[in-house]
């Protein structure tokens, strides 16, 4: 498809970053946000095409946020490509990037907070990544007040993230509508994710197994299984089957709205994963049925 050429405008200051949304407030123009950490791929282009459908306005943000990595994680080494973000962006005609360093976001003295309450964060991602989800919840409150969207997009493929990013605007009153995008993946069905990059060669085409656990589990739901765990465990054996595979986080069937773990089918859920594989950790998931 041919992008209508526009002119992407660059922003690193937040101060300047907010005026420049107030301006556009003022003019009337809608704003669309895509909230990222870089490094992007088709996954997060597919959210910009789309906030490029329903608004006047894209802005992309790109921050890798220290706020929602643990001690042990890997912001150190979190992939950062901001050229070839940047072509990407312009090509994908993205009016604004905004791209502040973490002096500016956490400026001396910074010392506010959100808390995500454990109902949805004790659970999947958040039982591993304790902190992970109120850094989050943090640095999308402020990118909101920064550059004030009337709707912003996440990927389905941070499940946990966009249950706790509605929870986020329906509590606190944010005037933000929170738009979800399928997870878009690679030929062998692997979830495209900036993280991927860490793979070795070997490790990349293990990892499609997840597809294939996340795929089975579907299809054996579609086809009428009602016994959760006959369902887990066939996640489970088709991930073992692939040496590769480390540590298992976790892997089942949940209730897609409280994310608590299923025995019994009841009416939808959704098929998570969270493994290791080598260094990596790699997350998916699917609605079903
Ligand atoms: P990240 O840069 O990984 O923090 O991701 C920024 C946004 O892009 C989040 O809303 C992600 O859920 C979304 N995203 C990441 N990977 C994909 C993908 N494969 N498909 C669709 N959206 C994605």
């Amino acid at each position: 498809m041919m992008v209508e050429k526009v002119r992407t405008e660059i922003i690193r200051i937040p101060r300047v970053m907010q005026s420049t949304g107030i301006e556009l407030r003022r003019k009337q123009k809608s704003i669309g946000l895509v909230p990222t950490m870089g490094a992007l791929h088709a996954g997060h282009m597919s959210l910009i095409k789309a906030s490029k459908r329903d608004n006047d306005m894209t802005i992309a943000s790109i921050f890798v946020n220290p706020l929602q990595f643990g001690p042990s994680e890997d912001l150190s080494k979190y992939p950062r490509d901001p050229d070839g973000d940047m072509a990407r962006l312009r090509d994908a005609g993205a009016d604004i990037v905004f791209m502040p360093d973490a002096e500016g976001m956490y400026a001396k003295g910074f010392t506010t907070n959100i808390k995500i309450g454990g109902e949805l964060t004790n659970k999947l991602c958040g039982g591993f990544r304790p902190g992970h989800f109120d850094g989050v919840a943090t640095v999308v409150a402020k990118l909101f007040n920064l550059t004030l969207p009337v709707r912003a997009y996440f990927g389905q493929k941070d499940y946990q993230q966009t249950l706790i990013i509605k929870r986020l605007v329906i509590d606190l009153n944010m005037p933000v509508e929170i738009i979800i995008c399928p997870t878009v993946r690679e030929h062998d069905g692997l979830a495209m994710s900036s993280r991927n990059k860490y793979l070795s060669e070997d490790e990349r085409k293990a990892a499609s197994v997840i597809y294939r656990a996340l795929n089975a589990a579907k299809d054996s739901i579609s086809s009428g299984e009602q016994d959760m765990n006959a369902v887990n465990d066939k996640m489970q054996s088709i991930l073992k089957s692939e040496p590769m595979v480390g540590e298992v986080q976790y892997a089942g069937a949940f209730d897609a709205d409280t994310l608590d773990a299923l025995s019994e089918f009841k009416g939808r859920c959704v098929l998570a994963v969270a493994l290791k594989i080598g260094q990596t950790r790699l997350i998916d998931n699917m609605l079903a049925p």
